[in-house]
């Protein structure tokens, strides 16, 4: 077990309710929530809730509903964060003004060409705001962190991602800018997801430096594929997770994040096997891999 004297860690777990919790969920739930209570850290829920033309209606009482019918316990006030527009838009503004961010009114389809990676058409064309997405310049830098399980990762932000997104074309606001405000303004220390977002992480280091905050350690988690090699939930319908299903669905959780539960915890109530994982929690078990097979999980 690694005891890490860090008082003042603070983790969170960040769902879309964009569908319901499925296993690839709960790993990445379980995960966070392990790393934070075995330092005596404060775990915090946050509801993404950027995209209600995506929303799944009842999805966001469900997934509370399930991870409290898992044993899980957050602390303090649910943040949503369609309560946070203000906040989004003050600093939007404010990297408007100082020529940080600029109006892009290309179509997908003129961007077709350049497979993802914006070459920076409207940098210069002083677009108005209306009708148009909001992007935000890079630096032709290279941005690297060390992640606790993936080790160091580098990515070269004018090479390989561009100038982009922080509001898009519709109104809304991009998840980049959105994680990044909210990461510092509820003061996490750690941030524990999905490796599907170590790409993102550089993106999120820059606006970080931009606005003056400090950096959290990272910890990305292998990612639940299915069979076609998608991440679990994506493009197939995986199972909700039913309450009866509880203590077996934690235990391979914990058994996917390379932790060892013992046989007899299969009679264990949902909060007893979350309390074994507190106690035995050793990140350093987690497999250092970007994907994990579901069907090769015992
Ligand atoms: N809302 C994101 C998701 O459900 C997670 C964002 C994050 O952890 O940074 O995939
Ligand atoms: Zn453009």
């Amino acid at each position: 077990m690694t005891t890490i004297a860090s008082p003042a860690y603070i983790g969170r777990f960040a769902p879309t309710p964009s569908g319901h919790l499925h296993f690839g969920s709960l790993v990445a739930a379980l995960a966070s929530y392990l790393d934070a209570r075995a330092v005596g850290g404060r775990w915090l829920m946050r509801m993404e809730d950027l995209d209600p033309p995506r929303e799944e209606p009842g999805a966001q009482a469900a997934i509370l509903k399930a991870l409290e019918s898992y044993g899980f316990e957050w602390d303090g006030e649910l943040v949503r964060q369609s309560d946070r527009h203000d906040a989004y838009a003050e600093v939007l503004n404010r990297l408007s003004n100082h020529g940080l961010a600029y109006a892009c009114t290309c179509s997908r389809k003129q961007l077709e060409p350049y497979h993802g990676i914006y070459p920076g058409l409207c940098r210069n064309a002083g677009h108005g705001t209306e009708d148009a997405a909001i992007r935000l310049r890079v630096p032709e830098l290279e941005y690297h962190f060390i992640d606790r399980v993936q080790g160091e990762y580098r990515q070269h932000l004018g090479r390989d991602v561009g100038d982009f997104v922080i509001r898009r074309r519709d109104g809304l606001y991009a998840y980049q800018l959105a994680v990044v405000l909210d990461d510092a303004w509820q003061g996490i220390s750690d941030i524990v997801r999905g490796a599907d977002l170590l790409d993102s992480t550089p993106r999120q280091l820059y606006l970080q430096e931009l606005l003056g905050f400090s950096q959290p350690r990272y910890l990305h988690i292998p990612l639940i594929t299915q069979p076609d090699g998608n991440k679990l939930g994506k493009s197939y319908r995986s199972p909700p997770l039913t309450e009866d299903q509880a203590t077996p669905l934690l235990l391979r959780a914990l058994r996917a994040l390379g932790q060892n539960p013992g046989a007899e915890l299969a009679y264990a109530t949902p909060r007893e096997v979350l309390n074994w994982g507190i106690v035995h929690w050793d990140a350093l078990k987690i497999p250092r891999t970007l994907t994990l097979p579901e069907a090769q999980l015992q």
